[in-house]
């Protein structure tokens, strides 16, 4: 059978590539600097006969691989790591500090797993790359940068990915996370939340803080807008609905007798239907110009959406299909059903852009017996997870099962060459 032949090179690709996975791991650079992991990644993708470009949307790369007529199947890694101060104690942990968005020096680890992705992805390329004969179409592996900041795919299509390139018709992606390393996580429909961000300045009028009557203090006026926030996910979302509202920033004032002029608040929400994520939005929007009014707010305040990610929107026909091969391939056992996943991705934007279906799934990086123990124990929280210090993928058998799964899902949507006798 064609797929097996070309996964059959899978271990040999995937011990290959440890080494250029802990090269990644130990020099992870901020969103939208991945200058060097670019650089890396086409690098690997070149000799592979891709043609690359790299600078897509900032430091994106894409490589494109077409053996004749058929499908174009486009597969995903993002490559940004995060300001966290590494504390794997690992051998290639990453001691990188780097100027964070306000230009203060922060350290830099790959605590999401990107550097996993990219190293799979490149490694699927490798695999289809080798496999002459076995499929038909057009292999698109999108390397995306800022995945972190939820705007490295938007800055990609803007930046012409969907004309410049082939134009896929399916998008295939997947996320490292806290399961035990060798098993696929899958869900169908909505499988990561929406996000999105505001930041707030509420104005008052500062003054001493003997005198508040000659104030309007915007510190009660921070403290009613927060507080009023969580009537939002309580009295206003449906209750068969979910969401989250979380104030994660509050800043104001200098010293205790002074009433300060402004207060910020840095708030970040999620949803699962647009329907909710528009009801949460406009009540975000209502809560805070009303609370300043009723304060007596000198001027309006000032709400700022920062970022969004889309709800991510697993296909469900196309990850019935994509799962099916799957379990082909891995076996039922390796195979996870997953509730939605409360973080968010903005993978999605591909997929809408184009018009196109995503399949998104997840698979563990956890050493396997330690994460069994902790599932049989009820403890899987316990145990270090995305974006924490001590979140470290063992390299096997995650590589290799990444690669497979990428390479597994590519060959369930590219064509098969007419047969010859
Ligand atoms: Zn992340
Ligand atoms: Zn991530």
């Amino acid at each position: 059978m064609a797929d097996a032949t070309v996964l059959a090179g899978a271990a040999e690709v995937s011990a290959q590539l440890a080494d250029f996975y802990q090269d990644l791991h130990r020099h992870p650079e901020l969103s939208l600097h991945e200058h060097r992991t670019g650089q890396r990644v086409a690098q690997a993708l070149r000799p592979l006969g891709f043609d690359v470009t790299e600078k897509v949307g900032g430091t994106g790369v894409v490589g494109v691989l077409t053996r004749g007529a058929g499908p174009v199947v486009m597969l995903r890694a993002d490559f940004d790591a995060l300001p966290v101060q590494e504390q794997t104690g690992l051998s290639y942990a990453s001691t990188v500090r780097a100027a964070g968005e306000d230009g203060v020096e922060v350290p830099v680890m790959h605590a999401c797993g990107h550097d996993m992705h990219a190293a799979c992805l490149v490694g699927a390329a490798t695999l289809l790359a080798r496999a002459d004969g076995a499929w038909s179409g057009t292999v698109l592996v999108v390397f995306q940068p800022a995945e972190e900041l939820a705007r490295g795919a938007r800055d990609m299509v803007a930046d012409g990915l969907l004309q410049r390139f082939p134009k896929p018709g399916i998008v295939l992606g997947q996320h490292v996370g806290p399961l035990p390393a060798g098993l696929i996580g899958h869900a169908s429909g909505p499988v990561m939340a929406a996000a999105d961000s505001a930041e707030i300045v509420l104005h008052g009028r500062g003054g001493h803080g003997s005198r508040p009557e000659a104030t309007v203090d915007p510190v009660l006026m921070a403290a009613h807008v927060i507080t009023r926030l969580q009537g939002i996910v309580a009295r206003e979302v449906p209750p068969a609905e979910a969401a989250v509202v979380t104030v994660g920033r509050v800043q104001a004032g200098t010293k205790d007798n002074i009433i300060p002029s402004a207060a910020e608040l840095g708030i970040n929400i999620r949803t699962y239907s647009p329907q909710t994520r528009e009801l949460v939005r406009a009540a975000i929007e209502r809560i805070v110009s009303s609370e300043a009014a009723s304060s007596g707010a000198p001027r309006p305040p000032e709400l700022t959406w920062t970022l969004s990610a889309p709800l991510l929107v697993s296909d469900p026909s196309a990850t019935q299909a994509t799962v099916a091969a799957f379990t082909g391939y891995f076996g039922a056992d390796r195979l996870l059903p997953m509730p939605v996943v409360n973080a968010s991705e903005d993978v999605g934007v591909f997929g809408e852009a184009a018009g196109v279906p995503t399949v998104f799934w997840f698979w563990g990086g956890l050493e396997y017996e330690t994460a069994l123990a902790a599932v049989r124990d009820g403890r899987i929280d316990s145990l270090p997870g995305n974006h924490s210090p001590h979140f470290a993928p063992v390299i096997e058998p995650t590589l290799s099962t990444g690669i497979e799964a990428l390479t597994v899902a590519a060959l369930t949507w590219l064509g098969r060459p007419p047969a010859t006798s």
